[in-house]
């Protein structure tokens, strides 16, 4: 939306107001007429103008004072201003508006081709200034726009993540999913009075594995692994989820100690059968994976958070006791807590 420019007209006489008015005419600006240096300075603190045309001889305060006013005020004291004066040419007075920061004299009676050829100069330099200023604006609120969606696209990516079930390496199931399964189960089996049983592995060294071999390779075997325990072919309700870097967790709902054990025991082998070679700084050829068993009929008033911990002291005694191996743990109950 282009604005009209403004012309301030500021005479005494209204006779000069109105040949002031027909000489910019031929001008697309839209014209505010004062009679006084009041009235023009009472005009300048709701309007912008693109030119001001000041009388220099009003009664009152005169055009030099309404200049040293606008120049003095922080809003108006970039207009440009033209004197119009009748008064003789001399220098004095000359100079006396240069000090003011006039940008202009014109001398009555003014001259319809100067006067226009003057004026239309600041018209356009006033529209430049404004098309500049909105182009301005223009790329900052682009600017703001694209960061707002920057950081929108960011969130959503975000969400995206939390609500993904999946990790990314294996595309097993990841640990946010992980918990929300472990907590269902637990709940199921709490109804349902039956026992549920958890796994908890680590694969051995692997920090001497991506050490020895890269990350990129470390990954590999991270999924190597995955793939081979998928294979697996586990029951449909037994679900495997990547937990951490290099730990897995398998959720046995409806199995005991002895099935928990039997199918960690399984997992074991297969990892072994897959001979991987490990760094010779790990002390073994092959990768192997340490497990930790525990298993819980759940009773009220008994966290989910027992059978966890229960399961993952058993991985570390596990890696203990030379590693490579399955450990039990009994889950502790609350009775013997309290
Ligand atoms: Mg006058």
């Amino acid at each position: 939306m282009t604005q009209r420019p403004s012309v301030l007209i500021v005479d005494d006489r209204p006779e000069n107001l109105i040949a002031l008015e027909v000489l910019l005419e031929s001008f697309d600006v839209e014209i505010v007429s004062a009679s006084s240096g009041e009235e023009a300075l009472a005009h300048t603190l709701d309007h912008e103008f693109a030119l001001v045309l000041l009388d220099v001889q009003m009664p009152g305060m005169d055009g030099y004072e309404v200049a040293e006013l606008l120049r003095g005020n922080k809003k108006t004291k970039s207009i440009p201003i033209i004197f119009v004066t009748a008064r003789s040419k001399t220098e004095h007075h000359i100079f006396r508006g240069y000090e003011l920061g006039a940008v202009d004299y014109m001398f009555k009676p003014l001259e319809p081709i100067v006067f226009k050829g003057k004026v239309n100069v600041f018209i356009e330099l006033y529209q430049q200034r404004e098309a500049l200023r909105r182009k301005t604006i223009e790329s900052d609120q682009k600017l703001a726009e694209l960061e707002e969606l920057q950081q929108q696209l960011e969130e959503t990516n975000e969400q995206l993540l939390m609500l993904s079930t999946t990790d990314g390496l294996t595309g097993l199931y990841n640990k946010r999913c992980f918990e929300q399964i472990f907590a269902e189960e637990w709940e199921r089996a709490s109804r349902t009075q039956t026992s549920l049983s958890l796994i908890m592995l680590d694969i051995d060294h692997f920090k001497l594995y991506n050490d020895t071999f890269g990350h990129h390779l470390g990954d590999d075997c991270l999924k190597t692994v995955a793939k081979a325990i998928s294979n697996m072919q586990l029951r449909e309700l037994d679900r495997i989820a990547r937990v951490g870097g290099e730990e897995f967790a398998i959720i046995l709902p409806d199995t005991d100690q002895a099935g928990a054990e039997l199918v960690a025991e399984r997992v074991r082998k297969v990892i072994v059968d897959l001979q991987l070679p490990h760094s010779e700084a790990s002390g073994r050829a092959t990768v192997t994976a340490s497990f930790g068993v525990s298993s819980v009929q759940p009773q009220r008033g008994l966290s989910s958070r027992y059978l966890a911990e229960a399961a993952d002291d058993a991985l570390y005694e596990s890696k203990r006791n030379n590693r490579n191996c399955v450990t039990f743990k009994a889950c502790m109950t609350s009775w013997e807590h309290v």
